[in-house]
């Protein structure tokens, strides 16, 4: 024991933790470089542009190493990799062509049509984004981009582009992954407007626990400001870095602590949207039985019914005790029994997060050495584990006598259900805690090494997660069997409800000789993956929406009168479908 404590306190911490969302790969995160961990750090407003990648995840100065027995253990699946090459910036920006923009709007002060302003606001995080990025083949760039200051700024840039005729998109932190805020092919110039500069706490109401933002702000930005007054909003989504306010109302988004603080649509309290047909109002009342619910109708429209400017928030005090452990199990199904009883018997923990036995052992290989991962592994075994063994991180937010009864009554469940927990599992749960918004940077660590990564994610009830999960591990798994290609694919569950949970299935397989051939693989496997998903009993996303890629798949979900009644909504807040046509529903 000793031994494997020492492993984990040298100068680097090890990490669970994942490559998109909310979760998953153990690594080792440099102790003194976790800027991004603390919400109490001095950021005061949002990361500047130019500090961030234009070709790949979040802040130039991060990197993210995976250890060499983990990209083993990936090749041993999908086999030896070859990389893809990259284009420099110089080259993209010179395939960026003149805006068609009227010369009136060129001028105004907030509007830039500057070339690399507009190519780091022409695509998000998707694959073929990443593969645009890296091809250098963006086929179309936005015309120009606002950068309002106002919810006034908002109004007038929305009037001119009713004169002009141009087509708008709304634009948060642009870390979409399924294609929100990609300009298309249209005879319509695109004004795409960044909500960046609208950055700013304006009002914490501490008697109500309502805080007013600007919807462009950050996440960074958003806790450090609540910090500084002793307050917390609690949404972290493993985008947290660059994400925003906005970004997350308008794509109903979730953080990993959701089963403490909510998803955002339990945080979002009204707020003011700007419409092509006016302003729209949405009054923060705590409840009401005043007919359909706006705040709910508006949250998930992606940028089609307006602009969000100014929201309102509902946040809470700082938590006195905030703690993060790891437990591991003998096998998936009693990992997901201690998940359900949990949250069916109300056991007040902030988050829960089951590994299957695939990914725990790719966590386990790939953020640890091959010595921390012989440690652990005899540790385990010595326990009566064997490969099934699935890993669960949980946490625990609030007042310190609150913690100690939550943890009391999840540590019952978890001994029932045979569970192997110790100083080192503690240890692996704050590292975890430590690095959690590292994970993504290693998309780029893997892109490098010619492995291809991406994830996809979706909720279903407790009585189909099982089916449901082998589902779609199968579909991906065989996407690219007529190519002789595997697919390595894992899962895990990340939210949880009463009724039933999330799904997140990662999955890793090789790039093609070129781009455009890499791209048809990943088509392929996205296209198996969705219609696994397209069944009536599970969503085509429990998290990162519809955007474009997942257009093709809402009706299954919705129904044609859903699809209709969707449509008419927003035809009449934007009766000239000058709100990022194409995303959400296929006009
Ligand atoms: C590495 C990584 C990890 C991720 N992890 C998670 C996760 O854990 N949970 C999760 O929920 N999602 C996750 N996502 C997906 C993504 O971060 C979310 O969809 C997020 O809500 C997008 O926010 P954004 O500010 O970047 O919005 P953008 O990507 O800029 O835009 C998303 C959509 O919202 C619209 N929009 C943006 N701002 C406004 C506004 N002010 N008014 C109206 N419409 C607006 C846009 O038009 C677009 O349709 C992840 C993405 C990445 C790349």
């Amino acid at each position: 024991m000793s031994k494997i404590k020492s492993l984990f306190s040298k100068n680097s911490t090890s990490t669970a933790v994942a490559i998109n969302d909310a979760d998953s790969i153990i690594l080792d995160t440099p102790a003194k470089d976790n800027i991004l961990t603390d919400a109490s750090n001095s950021m005061s407003g949002n990361t500047p542009i130019e500090q961030t990648r234009w070709n790949g995840w979040g802040n130039v100065s991060i990197n993210k190493k995976v250890s060499s027995h983990g990209a083993k253990l990936i090749k041993s699946h999908i086999g030896k990799t070859k990389k893809l090459s990259s284009v420099s910036l110089q080259q993209v920006l010179k395939t960026v062509p003149k805006s068609r923009l009227p010369a009136a709007m060129t001028k105004l002060a907030t509007v830039s049509i500057d070339k690399e302003v507009r190519l780091r606001h022409a695509r998000g995080q998707s694959f073929p984004d990443w593969i645009a990025m890296h091809s250098g083949d963006f086929e179309v760039f936005p015309d120009g981009v606002a950068f309002p200051e106002s919810t006034a700024d908002v109004e007038t840039l929305l009037k001119l582009a009713h004169d002009h005729d141009l087509i708008v998109i709304p634009f948060g932190g642009g870390t979409s992954v399924v294609g929100h805020i990609n300009p298309q092919k249209g005879s319509r110039p695109v004004l795409t407007i960044a909500m960046s500069k609208m950055d700013q706490l304006i009002d914490l109401d501490t008697e109500s626990q309502i805080a007013t933002f600007g919807a462009g702000t950050q996440g960074p930005a958003v806790e450090a400001q609540l910090d500084a007054q002793g307050y917390r909003l609690g949404h972290y989504p493993q985008s947290w870095e660059l994400s925003t306010l906005g970004g997350w109302i308008a794509a109903r988004s979730s953080g990993q602590q959701s089963l403490g603080y909510g998803r955002i649509e339990q945080m979002f309290a009204g707020g003011t949207l700007v419409t092509p047909q006016g302003v729209l109002n949405i009054a923060d009342i705590p409840a009401s039985s005043a007919g359909p619910d706006l705040r709910e109708m508006l949250m998930g429209t992606e940028g089609r019914a307006g602009i969000f400017t100014e929201v309102k928030m509902r946040v809470q005090p700082q938590p006195e005790e905030e703690l993060f452990k790891v437990a591991f199990l003998p096998n998936w199904e009693a990992g997901k029994e201690v998940l359900r009883q949990a949250v069916q018997k109300n056991v007040r923990l902030s988050m829960l997060r089951l590994s299957n036995a695939v990914e725990t052992d790719a966590h386990l290989h790939l953020g640890t050495s091959p010595s921390q991962f012989l440690a652990i592994s005899t540790y385990l075994k010595a326990r009566g584990l064997s490969s099934d063994k699935v890993m669960l991180t949980y946490g625990v937010s609030g007042d310190k006598a609150q913690n100690k009864l939550a943890l009391t009554q999840f540590n019952k469940l978890l001994k029932q259900h045979g569970s192997v927990t110790g100083k080192i599992t503690d240890i692996m749960g704050s590292v975890w805690a430590h690095g959690r918004f590292k994970f993504p940077y290693l998309r780029g660590t893997l892109w490098d090494k010619g492995i291809m990564v991406d994830t996809f994610e979706t909720a279903t009830n407790w009585n189909n997660i099982d089916e449901q999960m082998q589902q779609m591990q199968e579909a991906v798994r065989n996407a690219l069997s007529d190519e002789g290609e595997n697919v390595m694919a894992f899962t895990h569950i990340s939210h949880v409800y009463k009724q039933g949970a999330s799904l997140y299935t990662t999955y890793f397989f090789r790039a093609a000789k070129d781009h455009a051939t890499t791209l048809k693989r990943w088509q392929k496997i996205k296209q198996a993956a969705s219609l696994s998903l397209a069944n009536g009993t599970a969503t085509i996303s429990h998290q990162h929406g519809v955007g474009r890629d997942h257009a093709p798949y809402l009706a299954a979900e919705k129904g044609k009168l859903g699809i209709q009644v969707t449509h008419d909504m927003l035809k009449s807040l934007d009766p000239e479908q000058r709100m990022n046509p194409g995303v959400l529903i296929e006009d």
